[in-house]
């Protein structure tokens, strides 16, 4: 948490905001940080007290702050962030702030964003906003977007989830061997509903995604080289809309639909566009 601070601290004193900033971290301790970050972000004279910054409880905009809310903050604490919640934020974002310096929009877990929305976030971030501040969140990285990160300046609260590198390996094999008709999609199905519980099995799945991604822009994949032989390009190429169906699978099984089910459909749709 230290760490995350100074940064951002560093950040607001030294008068280099970045226009969104993600963090990474337990969904028990972000939004908390976060909450103390906008009260900083709105104060108009944040003090320096113990190495630290403290909101300096006095001015205008910190009497109008209260944990609930304030005039220039915007945070939809609801269960969904749906397009509708990132639409208002972005509203909310183009007026003038009325009383602090700036406006700040709160927004997370952005696990809980669906494609729509995230991609109507990420038009925002590319031509943000003069004068608001995003603060944006998720326990993993490797459920957002890799084009939202890419606009954010990334603080980590705690380490990311692990993936031991063989696992992503295997299913980076089985995913190419399902897309060359070595193995049916019933059988993968099977396999994963299987092994899912005990490997990070989704964290796996959107790394190779990320990779998929990359490949097909031209970038660096990060979690398998391309001289292992596993090109993953085509896999974006092909289905419409990778990244929502992983989605789609990671709520399914968070809803408890039959595992096997939920994988079969996932690999069924992603065959679809291939
Ligand atoms: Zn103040």
């Amino acid at each position: 948490m230290w760490n995350a601070s100074t940064k951002f601290e560093g950040d607001l004193q030294e008068g280099r905001l970045f226009h969104a900033y993600f963090l990474s971290g337990p969904e028990d301790q972000a939004p908390g940080l976060l909450e103390r970050w906008s009260h900083l972000l709105l104060c108009r004279d944040p003090q320096p007290a113990d190495g630290h910054l403290e909101p300096c409880g006095r001015c205008l905009s910190c009497q109008a702050y209260l944990p609930e809310g304030h005039p220039d903050s915007f945070w939809p604490r609801g269960s969904s962030l749906g397009v509708e919640e990132v639409r208002q934020a972005i509203q909310f974002a183009s007026y003038h702030p009325y009383v602090a310096p700036r406006r700040v929009v709160i927004l997370g877990p952005l696990r809980l964003m669906g494609a729509e929305a995230a991609n109507a976030l990420l038009k925002t971030l590319e031509e943000p906003p003069f004068g608001t501040v995003f603060l944006l969140y998720n326990q993993s990285r490797l459920e957002v977007l890799p084009t939202i990160l890419s606009r954010c300046r990334i603080l980590e609260l705690t380490g990311e989830v692990q993936v031991p590198p063989e696992v992503v390996e295997r299913v980076a094999r089985e995913l190419r061997e399902f897309r060359e008709g070595k193995v049916s999609a019933t059988q993968l199905a099977q396999r994963w509903a299987q092994s899912h519980g005990d490997q990070p099995l989704l964290e796996v799945l959107a790394l190779l995604l990320r990779d998929a991604l990359a490949l097909y822009t031209g970038g660096e994949p990060q979690a398998i080289s391309a001289a292992e032989g596993i090109d993953l390009g085509p896999l974006w190429k092909g289905a419409a809309d990778p990244w929502g169906l992983l989605l789609e699978l990671r709520r399914h099984l968070a809803f408890h639909v039959q595992a096997e089910n939920a994988f079969l459909q996932f690999l069924l749709r992603l065959e679809v566009g291939a």
